[in-house]
């Protein structure tokens, strides 16, 4: 045979068994140890969702909502409607999600005597724990005013937040909606009302949105942790 040939021959055949090599090594990377194709893992971005101000009437719709979607959530309850609702205060506790203190009468703490906000926040924990049996490590102070005194005098947590759409005041589901797509990031805590059906809606849209936009709802103590 021709040397040219022969040479020709063997050279092709060093690239066929070089393209069958690499190729190989390229199928065993991305098949893991049991056999299984790997897939893109990543972690997802943690936010928190919590709502004021309830329970009112439409709270069991958005649990309801929430247990749907598998969504654990953060509720800062006025005291005396804690009282007026014990049945949903349970449900809130008995599905998981984390309870804080939004005080008695939604005063505000920083304009009344020290020892009138001080009972404002025990009678609602009172409340709260004669209900769940917790005991109430946070608390959100109505319209995010905290003071050092208090701090001195509370054994609690204040929690603010990071997206508020002032649903209280446009009351339009979609606004609200859109307001806290775009303006989420990582480890944020959105601020909502419960007691607004258009929040309640805004609320689950949200949660449609974002699950797929690869964040994790979890409670303000999980994003703390
Ligand atoms: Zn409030």
């Amino acid at each position: 045979m021709n040397k040219k040939i022969l040479f020709f021959i063997g050279f092709i055949s060093i690239i066929l068994l070089l393209s069958i090599k690499y190729t190989n090594r390229s199928d065993s990377d991305s098949i893991s140890t049991d056999g299984s194709v790997a897939s893109e893992e990543y972690e997802k971005m943690k936010i928190a969702i919590t709502f004021d101000d309830g329970p009112g009437p439409y709270t069991e719709r958005l649990l309801d909502g929430l247990l749907e979607r598998n969504v654990k959530a953060t509720f800062f309850l006025i005291g005396e409607s804690a009282e007026q609702y014990p049945d949903v205060v349970k449900r809130m506790h008995e599905e998981g999600h984390l309870i804080g203190n939004h005080t008695y009468s939604h005063i505000e703490l920083a304009c009344v005597p020290l020892q009138k906000a001080v009972e404002e926040i025990n009678k609602t924990n009172n409340i709260i724990k004669e209900i769940t049996g917790e005991d109430i490590e946070y608390i959100r102070p109505p319209y995010g005013y905290w003071t050092k005194e208090l701090a001195k005098n509370v054994d609690m947590e204040p929690v603010l937040w990071d997206v508020d759409p002032r649903d209280w005041s446009v009351l339009d589901e979609q606004k609200v909606t859109c307001h806290i797509v775009k303006n989420i990031e990582e480890d944020d805590i959105i601020l909502l009302h419960d007691i607004f059906e258009t929040s309640v809606d805004a609320a689950l849209n949200v949660i449609d949105i974002l699950q797929l936009n690869g964040y994790e709802f979890v409670t303000v103590e999980e994003l703390y942790g």
